[in-house]
C-alpha cells in the first residue's frame, strides 16, 4: 500500500521521491518495532561465532557481554536480537601457500566444520544444521536457531578441491573464495602484492562450476573486483556478497562501487552489508597504536585458547591502548548509512544484512545481536514496508539459495 501511495504522490508532485525523502522520520511504536521484526526471518550471512566455540568454558548457551568478553553471539542474545540464524563461518587465515601451508589449512577447515557440528548436536534442542531453503522455514517455524554452514577462504580446498563435495554432504552451503590475501582460487580486494591471477585462477574458475553443480551460494565478498565480475559472469545462480559495504560511502578496495552492485541486483544477487567499523569510516592509520596492539596479540595467542582469565587481562591491556592511542569509532548511524545507500542502489529485493558478527564487525550503538531490532527500528522510520524489511532480514538470502539449489539439481543428475 505504501509503494502505491508513494507513486502516486510521486507522479501528482511530477518527481520521482525516494522512500527515503518521503517517510524520514516516520513514527514507529515499540510495538510495531518488534511485530515487523519477530515476523521477519531474520538472518545473518556472517557469523564468525565458530572460533569461540572451542574457547575454554566459553558456552553458546550462556548470555555473555560484549564490554565483559567482546563476544557479540550467543543463544540468549540471538533471542533476544530475534535473530533466527544465519551462516556460522568456517575462516581459515590465509598461510603460506606450500604443501605444509595448504596442509595445515586443509586441518583447520575440517576442524572448524567439526566444531560448528558439535555446537549444533551439543545443543539440539536449540539449533538444528539446515541444507535448504525450505528447510530453514520449517526449522525457523519450530523456534529452534537456524544453521548454515559457510566457508571464508577456500584455502582448506587448495590441497584437494574435491573436498569441496565432503565439505558439502556434512552441510557446507556457502562459499567465499579468499581473505585479505590471494589464493590459489583467486585475487582479494586487499593483497598489498596486487592481483596475481587477474581475478579467478583456472582452478578457482573450475571451483565455481563445482559450486554450481553441488549446490553452493558463492560469496564475492574480500575477493577482487575482477574476482566479482568473473563470479558474476561464470555462475550460473545469482551469487552474494556475504559481508560488504559500500565505497560510494567510504572508498575502500574491500567495498564495492554502484555500478556492481546494480550488476549484482540485475542477475539476482543480494549484498549484505557489513557493519565492520574500518570499512564503515575512514580511520587514521596510527602506527603506533597498530604496533601495540599485534604485540598484545602476539603477548595472548590465538583467542579460541583464552580462558576467562586470559580474557580478561587481555581485555584491560587493549582497553589501556584504547585510551593512549584513541582512534575514531563507527557508529550506528555509519552503518545505516552504508545500509541506506545501497537499498536505495539494490532496491529491497537485493539487500541483507550481514554484520560480521564476532569477526570484528559491530559499531557504537550496536554491539551486538541483542541489538538487532535497531536496524528493524530504523527501516520503518525510513519507510521501508513490513514486506521490504522481511525481504531483507531472510526472504532474499533463500531466494538466492532457492534459485542455487534449482541451478543445481539438474547438473547432479
Ligand atoms: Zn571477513
Amino acid at each position: 500500500m505504501r509503494g502505491m501511495k508513494r507513486s502516486v504522490l510521486a507522479i501528482a508532485l511530477g518527481m520521482s521521491l525516494t522512500a527515503h525523502a518521503w517517510a524520514a522520520g516516520k513514527e514507529v511504536t515499540p510495538a510495531k518495532v518488534r511485530q515487523a521484526h519477530d515476523s521477519a526471518l531474520v538472518l545473518d550471512t556472517h557469523l564468525d561465532t565458530p572460533a569461540n566455540f572451542s574457547r575454554p568454558g566459553w558456552s553458546i548457551r550462556d548470555r555473555h557481554d560484549h564490554d565483559g568478553d567482546q563476544s557479540q553471539v550467543d543463544l540468549p542474545r540471538m533471542k533476544e536480537g530475534g535473530l533466527d540464524g544465519g551462516f556460522w563461518v568456517i575462516y581459515t587465515e590465509q598461510g603460506s601457500r606450500d604443501e605444509a601451508g595448504n596442509r595445515a589449512a586443509r586441518d583447520h577447515g575440517l576442524t572448524r566444520l567439526v566444531e560448528i557440528r558439535e555446537m549444533i548436536a551439543a545443543n539440539a534442542a536449540d539449533f538444528e544444521l539446515v541444507s535448504t531453503a525450505a528447510d530453514a522455514e520449517r526449522i525457523a517455524a519450530t523456534g529452534k536457531r537456524v544453521s548454515f554452514i559457510s566457508m571464508e577462504n577456500a584455502s582448506p580446498l587448495a590441497s584437494d578441491p574435491s573436498l569441496l563435495e565432503l565439505y558439502h554432504k556434512l552441510g557446507l552451503r556457502m562459499l567465499g573464495i579468499t581473505h585479505v590475501k590471494n589464493n590459489d582460487f583467486g585475487d582479494s580486494s586487499t593483497d598489498a602484492a596486487g592481483p596475481q591471477w587477474n581475478g579467478l585462477s583456472p582452478k578457482g574458475k573450475a571451483l565455481v562450476v563445482e559450486a554450481n553443480r553441488l549446490g553452493l551460494i558463492l560469496d564475492a565478498s574480500h575477493a577482487s573486483d575482477q574476482v566479482f565480475d568473473q563470479l558474476l559472469e561464470l555462475s550460473k545462480a545469482p551469487i552474494v556478497l556475504s559481508h560488504t559495504s559500500a565505497d560510494a560511502m567510504f572508498d575502500h578496495p574491500r567495498n564495492i562501487d554502484d555500478a556492481r552492485i546494480r550488476k549484482l541486483a540485475a542477475k539476482g544477487g543480494v549484498i549484505h552489508v557489513n557493519a565492520y567499523g574500518g570499512y564503515l569510516i575512514s580511520i587514521p592509520k596510527h602506527p603506533q597504536r597498530e604496533a601495540a596492539l599485534e604485540a598484545l596479540s602476539q603477548k595472548y595467542g590465538e583467542e579460541s585458547g583464552r580462558d576467562e582469565a586470559k580474557v580478561q587481562a587481555y581485555l584491560k591491556e587493549r582497553a589501556e591502548i584504547d585510551q593512549r592511542f584513541p582512534v575514531p569509532q563507527a557508529t550506528f548511524e555509519d552503518y545505516m548509512r552504508h545500509l541506506l545507500h545501497i537499498l536505495k542502489v539494490a532496491g529491497p529485493q537485493h539487500v541483507g544484512i550481514g554484520a560480521d558478527w564476532d569477526g570484528g564487525g559491530g559499531v557504537a550503538g550496536m554491539e551486538d545481536v541483542a541489538a538487532l531490532p535497531k536496524i528493524t527500528e530504523r527501516l520503518l522510520k525510513e519507510g521501508y514496508s513490513e514486506a521490504d524489511i522481511h525481504a531483507i532480514w531472510g526472504g532474499n538470502l533463500l531466494r538466492v539459495l532457492r534459485a542455487v539449489e534449482a541451478v543445481a539439481e539438474p547438473m547432479r543428475r
